[in-house]
C-alpha cells in the first residue's frame, strides 16, 4: 500500500519527521502533559522545519506539498502518544490556517497566515458554543456591523488552543434572523478588548489547552471579515471534509501504534510458561483488529488521494471519521486488555491512549451527527456543493 501512495520523497520526509519529533518533542511530552501547557518552544521548530506550511503557499512561506505530506504528520504526530499535543499542532495548522488561506484577503494571510507558518502565531478555531456544538447553524454568537467595525458577543466552548492562540478565527452571526445563512467568518486578535477566556478541565488530551472564550463588545474592524458576509456555514460545511478525514487518519495512526506497541508487549510477557502471544484466544484477536485498522487505513488513504485531487468526499470523510474513532476505540481497549493490569499504569501507553481517544467520535463532529449526514446522502440523495 506504500508504494501505491508514498514517494521516496515521502519516505524521506517521514523520517526526518520521526528524527525530529524523537529529539525535540518526545523528551517534552510527559511534562507538557502534566501541565496541560505545551511550551511555545516547540511552535517556532516545528515553523521553521516548515511543518506548519505544508499545504500551504510558497508566497507565505508554505511548502505547497501534496496531501500525503499532511497524512504522514498526522500519522507520526499520533504515534508520540499525546493526543492533546497532536490536536494543538493539527487544530492550528488544519482548522485555523485552512480558513486563513482559503477565504482570507491578501492583507489577512500577510498578517496571519505567514506569521503561522512560521510558527510565531498560534491560532484556533471558535465555532463550537456552550448551548450546543452539533447545531451549528443554532449558533448564537453575534457580529454586527457598525461602520468600519463588527462588534462581536456571544461565547464559544471547548475550543482547542483556547488560552494559548494569537488570534482566533470565529464564526458569528451578522443577520441572526436568517439562521444557518446569517453565519460570517472572523479572525480576532487575542489581544482585543472585551475578549476573555477560561481553561477547561478534561479526561484526556491532557497538553492541549482547551478553553471556554466570552466576546463582550468585541470590536473588529469590518477587513476582518474571512471572505463573503453570510456564507460562513458553507465555508465550515466545505472544510470539515478535510477535518473529518484528518480525525479518521489521527484514528487510523493511533490504533496501528496501540496494536504495535500490545504485539510487542505480548512477545515478551510471560504466563504459564509460555509467551502470551502464543495464547491462541489473543491471537485471533490481534488478527481480527489488525484486519480493522488495515481496513480503515486503506479506505483513509483513498479518500485523502481523491481529496489531493480535488474532488468533494463529503461522505468518504464523513465515514473515515465515523469508522476509524470506532475501530480506535475498540482496538486501544483490547490493547490496554492485552497488556493487563499494566495496561492502566500511567507508566505504559494505553491509559493515555484510551483516554485521548475517546475523544474521537465526539470532537468535530459526533458519530451520531456523521450517521445523520450520511443517511441524508445515501437515503435522501442529498448532494453537497462546495462553497467556493
Ligand atoms: C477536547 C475537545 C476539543 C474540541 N475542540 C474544538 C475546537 O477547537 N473548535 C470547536 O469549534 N469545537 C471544538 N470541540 C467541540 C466539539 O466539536 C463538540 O463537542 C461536538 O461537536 C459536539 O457538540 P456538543 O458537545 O455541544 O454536544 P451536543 O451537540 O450537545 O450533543 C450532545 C449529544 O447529543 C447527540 N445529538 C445532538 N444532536 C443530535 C441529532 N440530531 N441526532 C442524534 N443525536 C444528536 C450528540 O451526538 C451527543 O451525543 C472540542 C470538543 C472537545 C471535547
Amino acid at each position: 500500500m506504500n508504494n501505491l501512495y508514498f514517494t521516496e520523497e515521502h519516505n524521506l520526509f517521514r523520517k526526518s519527521l520521526q528524527d525530529f519529533l524523537q529529539k525535540e518533542v518526545v523528551p517534552y511530552i510527559d511534562k507538557w502533559e502534566q501541565t496541560g501547557e505545551i511550551e511555545r518552544f516547540i511552535w517556532k521548530k516545528f515553523g521553521e522545519m516548515g511543518f506548519l506550511g505544508i499545504k500551504y503557499p510558497e508566497a507565505y512561506g508554505g511548502m505547497d506539498l501534496d496531501l500525503f505530506y499532511t497524512v504522514i504528520l498526522l500519522e507520526e504526530l499520533q504515534k508520540v502518544n499525546s493526543g492533546g499535543f497532536a490536536a494543538a499542532i493539527w487544530a492550528h495548522a488544519y482548522l485555523a490556517m485552512t480558513h486563513l488561506n482559503a477565504e482570507g484577503s491578501e492583507a489577512i494571510k500577510q498578517k496571519y497566515l505567514a506569521p503561522s507558518i512560521s510558527g510565531d502565531m498560534i491560532g484556533c478555531l471558535c465555532i463550537t458554543e456552550p448551548f450546543g456544538g452539533s447545531d451549528v447553524a443554532g449558533m448564537r454568537t453575534t457580529a454586527i456591523k457598525e461602520g468600519d467595525s463588527y462588534i462581536i458577543n456571544g461565547s464559544k466552548t471547548f475550543i482547542t488552543n483556547g488560552l494559548l492562540s494569537d488570534y482566533l478565527v470565529v464564526a458569528a452571526k451578522t443577520d441572526p434572523t436568517v439562521g444557518g445563512k446569517g453565519i460570517s467568518m472572523f479572525v480576532v486578535d487575542r489581544k482585543t478588548p472585551g475578549l476573555s477566556s477560561t481553561k477547561l478541565d478534561k479526561l484526556g488530551w491532557r497538553a492541549s489547552d482547551t478553553g471556554e472564550i466570552a466576546f463582550d463588545q468585541v470590536k473588529i474592524p469590518a477587513e476582518n471579515l474571512l471572505g463573503e458576509a453570510g456564507k460562513g456555514f458553507p465555508y465550515i460545511m466545505q472544510h470539515f471534509s478535510l477535518e473529518r478525514l484528518i480525525m479518521g487518519i489521527n484514528a487510523h495512526a493511533r490504533a496501528e501504534f496501540a496494536l504495535e506497541y500490545a504485539v510487542k508487549y505480548m512477545s515478551e510477557r510471560q504466563a504459564f510458561g509460555k509467551t502470551i502471544d502464543q495464547f491462541q484466544a489473543l491471537r485471533h484477536k490481534v488478527a481480527e483488529l489488525s484486519t480493522e485498522v488495515e481496513f480503515c487505513k486503506a479506505f483513509n488513504y483513498s479518500v485523502a488521494y481523491r481529496l489531493n485531487k480535488g474532488e468533494y468526499v463529503v461522505k468518504e470523510a464523513t465515514m473515515s471519521k465515523l469508522k476509524s474513532t470506532k475501530v480506535a476505540d475498540e482496538v486501544i481497549y483490547e490493547c490496554l486488555q492485552f497488556l493487563g493490569g499494566y495496561g492502566y499504569m500511567e507508566d505504559y501507553p494505553l491509559a493515555r491512549l484510551l483516554r485521548d481517544s475517546r475523544l474521537g467520535p465526539i470532537g468535530g463532529g459526533t458519530s451520531e451527527i456523521l450517521r445523520e449526514i450520511l443517511a441524508k446522502i445515501i437515503i435522501d440523495k442529498k448532494t453537497y456543493k462546495p462553497a467556493t
